[in-house]
């Protein structure tokens, strides 16, 4: 179902005012976790003054610790929404257990499956039967066609607003934290029409790397980006490393604007 050959036009997915794919570059932007109003209200500002289209904002974190930092919970979703009633921005956010989903429903916009979860059925089935825009990352080690089941599985529950992100894969490589696969952007956006995002932050794990990443985004075919901002990086509590400061997001928006503008 979600092959070209079913479905020849791009398929656009809409969120409140977002709208990723078709001829739109969208920017998604905002911190890696929710961690207080005064953080995620100030990042929210700044990237949607910029023109972020949706922020995003983890509330459940899927560390690879246990020791780390495990989220706001529900109290990040319902930050998540302040900040969308205060400034009209939607939400993108992730959403790690079924049992999450009514809470998620309530507070976001877009139900992030994070890669750790790419082959979660029980939760593909779920966010399926929802109806809420899914942003479906890929799995470190998943393979394109393995990704594409895994859209299968929301789009045969029936939730067709699906947008596709490539957002690094584990290789021998180690100089980056994983390999950015813009051969996948390329390639999905032959075989499906489906919109397709690229995640430069956690496709690179080095704050340097992503508006490099990022312009590369759009000429192999991206419909946008999400990325990782955070107005004091080294207090973060979770991927501070990857994350654009305020002018480096100001910055990054400057250089893309060729495609935003165009789009
Ligand atoms: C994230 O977006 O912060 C995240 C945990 O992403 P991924 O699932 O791609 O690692
Ligand atoms: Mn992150």
């Amino acid at each position: 179902m979600v092959s070209r050959e079913v479905q020849a036009h791009d398929t656009v997915v809409r969120f409140g005012n977002a709208s990723v794919g078709g001829d739109k570059f969208a920017v998604i932007a905002g911190p890696c976790s929710v961690e207080s109003e005064e953080q995620l209200l100030s990042v929210a500002e700044v990237v949607k003054k910029h023109g972020a289209v949706a922020l995003r904002g983890g509330a459940y974190k899927p560390r690879t610790s246990p020791y780390d930092f495990q989220g706001m919970g529900v109290e990040g979703l319902k930050l998540l929404k302040k900040a969308n009633q205060q400034l009209g921005i939607p939400t993108v956010s992730e959403v790690m257990e079924v049992s999450q989903m009514d809470s998620m429903c309530e507070y976001i916009d877009c139900l992030q499956i994070g890669a750790r979860n790419m082959q979660n059925y029980a939760l593909l089935k779920a966010v399926g039967e929802s109806k809420k825009p899914v942003l479906l990352k890929r799995g470190l080690s998943a393979t394109i066609e393995e990704l594409l089941l895994a859209a299968e599985y929301i789009f045969d529950a029936g939730n067709p607003n699906i947008i596709l992100c490539e957002r690094g894969i584990r290789t021998y490589e180690t100089a980056t934290r994983n390999t950015l696969d813009l051969n996948a952007v390329a390639y999905l956006k032959q075989r499906t029409h489906l919109p397709v995002v690229v995640d430069p932050s956690h496709g690179t794990g080095v704050r340097e790397l992503v508006i490099p990443l990022s312009r590369a985004a759009a000429p192999v075919g991206a419909d946008g980006i999400i990325v990782e901002s955070h107005l004091n990086p080294c207090e973060a509590l979770s991927d501070g490393h990857q994350a654009l400061t305020g002018p480096m997001f100001e910055q990054l928006m400057q250089e893309l604007k060729p495609f935003v503008e165009a789009a």
